[in-house]
C-alpha cells in the first residue's frame, strides 16, 4: 500500500523534509557544533541523531522540564497512576516513534477504545450506533480515490473546508453532527477551519482507529527520559529561554534571557510558531516567511483528567463522544492497575476556553453532568481533577498547528525553509503534522541535513 510519505513524494508536494533538501544553502559544510532550540521530541530526536554522528550538541529549553508537549503527570502518588496532559496516543502507522520505543526497550500498551455517544442527553453505548451505511461506503471510496488524485485536484481540495466538503458529499444532517464533533476533536478546533485536503491527507493514511492505538507504559514521558539519558542531561539546558539569534558569516550566536550566550556553526530551531514571534532574529526573516508565520493558527485544547475512587464505567476500553462541553471522554488509565481510575475530557476550541475559566470543583461538576445519561450522578466519586489548557501555554499558545484554507502547500513550505544556518523542525512542518511522529520525523530530517 502506498504510505503517506510515498504519496507526498509521488504527487510532488513539497513539505518540510523535501523542502530542506531542495532549498538548503548552496554550500553545506559539516558543522562542529550545533545548537538546538527546544527540548520537545523534535529537538531531542535531532540532538540524539547528531550525537550519534559525533557532533557537539547543546539543547536550549525555556521550561524547567524536558519534553514540551509530551507531558506525563502522576495524578495519584500512592498508586503511581499517570495521565497525559499533552500527547496521548502512539499511532499504528507511526514507524519512527514505534522504532525508538523498540530501540530504547519501551513497551507500548494497547490504548484503543470503543466509542459510545451522548447526543441530546441520550446515551448510545459502543457498538449500538453507526453511520449511515451508504455514506460510510461513499466515504471509504473517497479515502481510496484520494490516493490517486493529481496535484491540481489536491490543491483544489485545499480551497474548501472539511465541513463544507462533507456537506457537499451528501452526508446526512445526523451524521454530519457526529462527524463534526469527532473530527473537530482530532484538529482541536472546528472542522470549518480545516481544509478538505488537510483532513483527507490524514484520514486516508490513518489506521482504522485513526492513530489512537498505543500508549507508552509508564507514560509517554518515558520516551523523553530515554532520549535525555542518551543525549546527556548536561547537554540539555533547561530554564534557558532564547531571546535572540544572530547570524554573522558562519557563526550563529544565540542569547538567552538569563544572559547566557551560545555559539555554533548551525542551529536547529524546533520552536512552535508562537514562540518564534518572541525571538529577535538578526538578520530578520524575509517578509514572505514572516507572512507565512503570522498566518498559522494553533488549536485550543484543554485536557481534564478526573480521578475517581472507582471505575464505575466498568468497560476498560470505553470512550464517549458527546455534544456537551467536555466533548470527548476516554478511560486514560486503561492498563494501569488499581481500583481508582481516570476519565479524561478532551475539549477543543471555545469549549476548551470555557472550561479553562472554571475552578477544579466546577470542572468536576460540569464535566460529570455531561456523563449523566450514561452513568447517572458520579461527581461525588471524584477525588480530584487535573487539567492543562494549551491555548494559554506560554510557549506554544496552542496544542498544535492547524492548516486552514490554502495553507497546506506554499505556507508550510515557506515556514519550513531554512534561513542561512538555521534549519527548522517541529510538528508544525511535518508530514504527520500534529503528531509526535511528525516532531520526530522533522527532527531526524534536520539532523540528517546538517550532518551529511
Ligand atoms: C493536548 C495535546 C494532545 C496531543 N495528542 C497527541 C496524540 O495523541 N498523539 C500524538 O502523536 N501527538 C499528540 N499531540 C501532539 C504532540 O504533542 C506534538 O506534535 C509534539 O509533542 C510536538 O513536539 P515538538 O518538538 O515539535 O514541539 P514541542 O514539544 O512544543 O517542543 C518545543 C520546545 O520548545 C520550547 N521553547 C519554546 N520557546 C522557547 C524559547 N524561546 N527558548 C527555548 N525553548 C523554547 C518549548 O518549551 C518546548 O519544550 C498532542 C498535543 C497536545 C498539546
Amino acid at each position: 500500500m502506498l504510505n503517506r510519505r510515498k504519496f507526498i513524494q509521488q504527487t510532488g508536494i513539497i513539505v518540510a523534509g523535501s523542502t530542506m533538501a531542495f532549498s538548503s544553502p548552496a554550500f553545506i559544510f559539516k558543522p562542529k557544533k550545533v545548537i538546538i532550540l527546544g527540548a520537545g521530541l523534535s529537538g531531542l530526536t535531532a540532538a540524539y541523531q547528531l550525537k550519534q554522528s559525533g557532533l557537539d550538541v547543546v539543547v536550549l529549553e525555556a521550561r524547567n522540564r524536558i519534553g514540551g508537549r509530551v507531558f506525563t503527570h502522576t495524578i495519584d502518588e500512592s498508586s503511581k497512576m499517570t495521565v497525559e496532559l499533552g500527547a496521548e496516543w502512539v499511532g499504528e502507522s507511526h514507524p519512527k516513534i514505534i522504532g525508538y520505543c523498540k530501540e530504547f526497550g519501551l513497551k507500548l500498551n494497547n490504548h484503543q477504545f470503543d466509542t459510545g455517544l451522548i447526543l441530546n442527553h441520550q446515551y448510545s453505548p459502543p457498538n449500538t450506533w453507526e453511520h449511515n451505511k451508504t455514506w460510510e461506503n461513499k466515504y471509504q471510496q473517497l479515502l481510496t480515490d484520494f490516493k490517486e488524485y493529481n496535484k491540481k485536484q489536491l490543491k483544489d481540495l485545499d480551497k474548501i473546508n472539511w465541513w463544507q466538503f462533507l456537506r457537499k458529499m451528501g452526508v446526512s444532517e445526523e451524521d454530519l453532527e457526529i462527524l463534526e464533533l469527532a473530527h473537530s476533536t482530532d484538529y482541536g478546533e472546528s472542522i470549518r477551519f480545516v481544509s478538505a485536503y488537510s483532513a483527507l491527507a490524514e484520514y486516508a493514511y490513518s489506521s482504522p482507529k485513526n492513530e489512537m492505538d498505543f500508549k507508552i507504559e509508564g507514560g509517554n514521558s518515558e520516551l523523553v527520559k530515554a532520549f535525555t539519558q542518551r543525549i546527556g542531561l548536561e547537554n540539555i539546558k533547561i530554564g534557558h529561554l532564547v531571546s535572540s539569534v544572530s547570524q554573522q558569516g558562519r557563526t550563529v550566536t544565540v542569547t538567552c534571557q538569563n544572559g547566557t550566550k551560545w555559539e555554533a556553526d548551525k542551529v536547529i530551531c524546533t520552536l512552535p510558531v508562537q514562540a518564534l514571534h518572541q525571538i529577535d532574529f538578526q538578520p530578520a526573516f524575509s517578509s514572505k516567511k514572516i507572512e507565512a508565520l503570522d498566518s498559522l493558527i494553533y488549536a485550543r485544547i484543554i485536557k481534564t483528567s478526573i480521578l475517581f475512587r472507582e471505575r464505575f464505567w466498568k468497560n476498560e476500553g470505553l470512550d464517549i463522544l458527546t455534544d456537551g462541553v467536555g466533548q470527548y471522554y476516554f478511560h486514560t488509565t486503561k492498563n494501569q492497575a488499581g481500583t481508582k481510575g481516570c476519565l479524561t475530557s478532551y475539549a477543543i476550541g471555545d469549549k476548551a476556553y470555557v472550561i479553562s475559566k472554571m475552578n477544579e470543583q466546577q470542572k468536576i461538576n460540569t464535566l460529570c453532568e455531561v456523563l449523566e445519561p450514561a452513568f447517572g450522578k458520579v461527581a461525588s466519586l471524584a477525588e480530584k481533577a487535573v487539567s492543562y489548557y494549551w491555548g494559554e501555554d506560554q510557549y506554544s499558545k496552542g496544542a498544535y498547528a492547524i492548516y486552514t484554507l490554502n495553507q497546506s502547500f506554499d505556507t508550510k513550505e515557506m515556514i519550513a525553509k531554512p534561513f542561512k544556518n538555521i534549519y527548522f523542525a517541529g510538528e508544525h512542518i511535518a508530514e504527520w503534522q500534529g503528531f509526535m511522529e511528525g516532531a520526530i520525523e522533522t527532527g531526524e530530517l534536520a539532523a540528517a541535513m546538517i550532518s551529511k
